[in-house]
């Protein structure tokens, strides 16, 4: 019985390293080959678009398999990884040839979406980032993240899961790491997030990365830091040495903004593409270096909310700003350096050829004319950050020494060494060139000799050197002077005995010299390995002043101005804008905006047509806040602003342009989790909330949120909204005040003016818009008519809205407690509701009506809104 192909020795030895990476794709290298057996070959297959053949296709047992040659794997790694898998790098760990029995194999690295370094999946100007989680006894979450390619460690304890995935949104990661503690329930969350969720269940730090954790007070913070550790070391079996010690950081020292504000105000991420084009990075990003728009994003990601910090960046932008002729010339330099960041890390993975070391020269070089620049500005200024950059000189002269200039990529094949740098080498190359020079006289002595002109010495890897006769001139050659070596189809190929040692020689010294370069190499390495944190601190300087003349040149480009910050809690903006719409469609289209908001308006209550630039307006003063905590100038003629601590921004369900994230349910949590944490030095954006549902419903709960804000909040609120009759709120809260955005009627057409001006909008132009749009004209003119005849049967009951406010307009602020009314009186929502009115009632209905009358619409949550609605509407149906 022929023997089954799973028996086969190498396929025992594919299935026991298969089973300790079951999640993964395996690739098991054959030769010069990577193959998948079993279910990753049919899958793998599919995805990779390879063909799926079997190994032993006459055996009983063929097995699914498919390969693809080892020098193009690094594709197929990408497009594996891009899609969420991880896959298993299996070599072979002896030479086939060398091997008794079954070669050794083993897995050397698990690639995985937060462990990548090396492949086109990591961009230049964003950070990869793993996570990690754990969670302590007294449910405390311990979070930490890395990016490997740089080094960067952080971690951080967060009070809930909510703040945990909140950070992952925002750090964009594709992988956490948790061990046991750490819930399904939690798990799966990520999971729907797309987030690729790896386990560690035990920790084993080695000895030699526990300083790392050395700086840690919190035990969360440790545990979740080696955990992370652990799991690197596990997956990835290389050098770690470039792992920067662990930062402690408190969400807290930083402007805090939930995942679905950023997403919102479109910081990083357009809303419709998902691109950067289009976002507030997009237009700051004037930095020149990867590192400095890596950081560009981190500190976008993080204003600060500490004043002397912010004001230490502006100090610096400022004098970048005024000195053009240095920050051209800062510019020029930074455009030479490379990714000092990333190349420090390849130098601890030990993966770095000649050509990166050229390019670490070449950076390293350009940092005595960076500092060169500096020197000629403000001393007061730039003086601290002079000191601090290091141009690691001793590595820029030993590269400078040892490497060649233009390296090729492979460093185990020579040509890397610098002629002079190492005697022994140099004596290598002398033999050989010595070689070479016999050769070439051979040539010419031999042709003198035999009198045949065309004769050859050649070289070719299999037979070594040989000398070469056309087979015309063959008669030429005197019998026994060479010895036949190999025939072609028009050529004899000879050696002599000469020949022969003069070719050993030549091919030892040879390889020799290769191996003698490599080991230079690798000492070299090693060396720089030394250096890393040198490095790295030489990169953070450089990147900060990447992102510091960004900053300036930006802000000349668009005309920004550096804010004033103030204790106080109040808010002065003249001729402010929003850049990224301002930018998109031309200064001059652009019509600036004050915002005031002295300490005595907690509320702007924003009313307008519809596009009119209502959320636009909201949006730039958000941006405006984001961008002077980063340190950046801002866009307006001047402002003056307070620092605050977090930004909710919730737009309105209708507005919502994320498919699937447009329910009311999703509104009213947002608005809540903005009510609940925000305080007196917050920002709140609520644009249109309400209109995810029927209007009445709508209108009570904005004006529910609006008078809590106001009452209990007391953060400073932009509210926009289409409800005309909430701008009545302005007679019982003191510190709301409306404005709008202007528009005129222009021979019957409706002009929007983008203009914000005081007092409540006359009216809401539902009907202009739709004309805007293009409907027909008989449409319009019949909404025209039915619009006139509902403003005249509404007129009393509005009557009575506004003859109550303004009765009790002097009270201010008992009046909303008695607008919810225990004593029988009328709550205003009562009188709201008398709009009803209008419509004769049905007897049969007078129940409905009876109930909607008696409800109690402060006491109810959206959801009980929402089941009683549909009661009453299976009532009003079944008939
Ligand atoms: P709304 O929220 O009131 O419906 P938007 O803020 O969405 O209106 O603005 C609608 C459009 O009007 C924007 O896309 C922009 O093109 C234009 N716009 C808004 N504000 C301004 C402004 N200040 N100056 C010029 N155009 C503006
Ligand atoms: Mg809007």
């Amino acid at each position: 019985m022929p023997q089954k192909t799973s028996d086969t020795p190498m396929m025992q030895q594919y299935m026991a390293i298969k089973k300790e990476y079951p999640d993964a794709f395996l690739f098991y290298r054959i030769g010069d080959f990577y193959e998948l057996f079993y279910d990753d070959a049919i899958k793998g297959a599919q995805i990779l678009e390879l063909t799926l053949t079997s190994r032993s296709h006459s055996a009983v047992d063929p097995i699914p398999m498919c390969g693809m040659p080892h020098h193009a794997v690094q594709n197929y790694i990408d497009i594996l990884i891009e899609k969420g898998y991880k896959v298993a790098i299996c070599e072979q760990m002896e030479d086939p040839r060398l091997a008794k029995g079954m070669v050794k194999r083993e897995v050397i690295q698990l690639i995985t979406p937060g462990t990548v370094t090396d492949s086109n999946v990591t961009e230049a100007k964003s950070n990869n980032y793993l996570t990690a989680l754990v969670m302590t006894k007294n449910n405390e979450f311990g979070f930490a993240y890395t990016d490997l390619s740089t080094g960067e460690l952080k971690t951080s304890c967060l009070e809930s899961s909510e703040a945990v995935i909140n950070e992952v949104v925002n750090l964009q990661s594709k992988e956490i790491v948790v061990d046991p503690s750490v819930s399904d329930d939690i798990q799966e969350q990520f999971k729907k997030l797309n987030i690729m969720v790896s386990h560690q269940d035990k920790i084993e730090v080695k000895s030699e990365l526990s300083y790392l954790t050395q700086a840690l007070t919190k035990p969360a913070e440790k545990t979740v830091v080696e955990t992370l550790l652990t799991y690197i070391t596990v997956t990835q079996k290389r050098s770690l040495a470039h792992l920067q010690k662990a930062v402690a950081y408190e969400p807290s020292y930083y402007l805090r903004m939930d995942h679905y504000s950023k997403y919102n105000l479109e910081l990083t991420r357009s809303i419709r593409t998902g691109k950067k084009q289009g976002t507030l990075l997009w237009l700051l990003d004037e930095t020149r270096t990867a590192m400095g728009g890596r950081l560009l994003k981190r500190w976008l990601d993080r204003p600060l909310i500490r004043k002397k910090e912010i004001e230490d960046r502006q100090t610096k932008v400022a004098e970048l700003l005024d000195h053009y002729f240095e920050r051209s010339s800062l510019q020029e330099e930074l455009v030479k350096v490379y990714d000092l960041e990333r190349l420090a890390g390849r130098v601890a993975f030990g993966n770095v050829n000649g050509r990166d070391l050229i390019q670490l020269k070449t950076s390293l070089r350009q940092i005595p004319k960076i500092k060169h620049v500096l020197g000629e500005l403000d001393d007061k200024v730039f003086g601290s950050m002079l000191a601090k950059l290091d141009p690691v000189e001793d590595i820029a002269d030993l590269i400078e020494r040892a490497i060649v200039d233009e390296p090729p990529i492979s460093v185990t094949e020579g040509n890397v060494i610098k002629d002079g740098y190492n005697e022994q080498l140099d004596s290598y190359r002398d033999a050989m060139t010595n070689g070479k020079k016999w050769m070439a006289e051979l040539q010419a002595s031999e042709r003198k000799a035999t009198g045949i002109k065309n004769l050859k010495v050649g070289y070719n890897k299999v037979f070594g050197y040989y000398i070469e006769i056309t087979k015309s001139n063959l008669s030429a050659v005197p019998e026994g002077r060479y010895e036949r070596k190999q025939t072609l189809t028009n050529a004899e190929r000879f050696i002599t005995p000469a020949l022969k040692e003069k070719e050993s020689l030549i091919l030892e010294a040879e390889e020799k010299s290769t191996t003698l370069e490599y080991d230079l190499f690798s000492k070299i390495r090693e060396q720089i390995k030394q250096v890393i944190d040198r490095l790295q601190k030489l990169a953070q300087q450089v990147a900060t002043l990447d992102v510091l003349q960004s900053f300036a040149v930006v802000s000349e480009n668009y005309h920004f101005v550096k804010p004033k910050l103030i204790k106080n809690h109040s808010i002065d903006i003249v001729g402010g804008r929003h850049p990224v719409v301002e930018k998109v469609m031309g200064r001059q289209s652009y019509v600036p905006n004050d915002v005031k908001m002295p300490e005595d308006v907690d509320i702007l209550l924003i009313t307008g047509p519809n596009m009119s630039g209502k959320s636009t307006y909201m949006r730039q003063l958000a941006l405006t806040v984001v961008l002077a905590q980063m340190g950046c100038f801002v866009p307006a003629d001047s402002a003056t602003l307070p620092i605050f601590d977090q930004i909710f921004t919730r737009i309105g369900a209708a507005d919502d342009l994320i498919a699937g994230q447009s329910t009311f349910m999703v509104e009213m949590q947002e608005a809540n989790r903005a009510i609940q944490n925000a305080t007196p030095q917050s920002l709140i954006l609520f644009d249109e909330i309400g209109r995810g549902t029927a209007t009445y419903d709508g209108m009570a709960i904005a004006q529910a949120i609006i008078e809590f804000v106001h009452n209990h909040v007391h953060a400073k609120t932009l509210f926009s909204t289409h409800y005309h009759e909430l701008t009545a709120l302005d007679k019982t809260l003191n510190k709301l005040k409306n404005v709008h955005v202007g528009a005129v009627e222009k021979d019957g057409d409706l002009v929007f003016l983008h203009k914000m001006e005081d007092g409540p909008a006359d009216k809401s132009y539902g009907i202009h818009v739709a004309k805007l749009a293009g409907m027909p004209k008989e449409l319009l003119s019949r909404a025209d008519k039915i619009l006139k005849q509902l403003e005249i049967q509404n007129k009393d009951t509005d009557q009575v809205i506004t003859n109550e406010v303004q009765g009790d307009s002097n009270e201010e602020p008992t009046k909303k407690d008695k607008g919810t009314s225990q004593s029988g009186e009328k709550s205003e929502i009562d009188e709201q509701l008398a709009l009803f009115k209008t419509e004769p009632v049905d007897p049969e209905n007078a129940e409905v009506v009876a109930q909607i009358r008696n409800l109690n619409l402060m006491s109810m949550t959206p959801m009980d809104v929402m089941n009683q609605l549909y009661k009453w509407q299976k009532k009003l149906g079944n008939k």
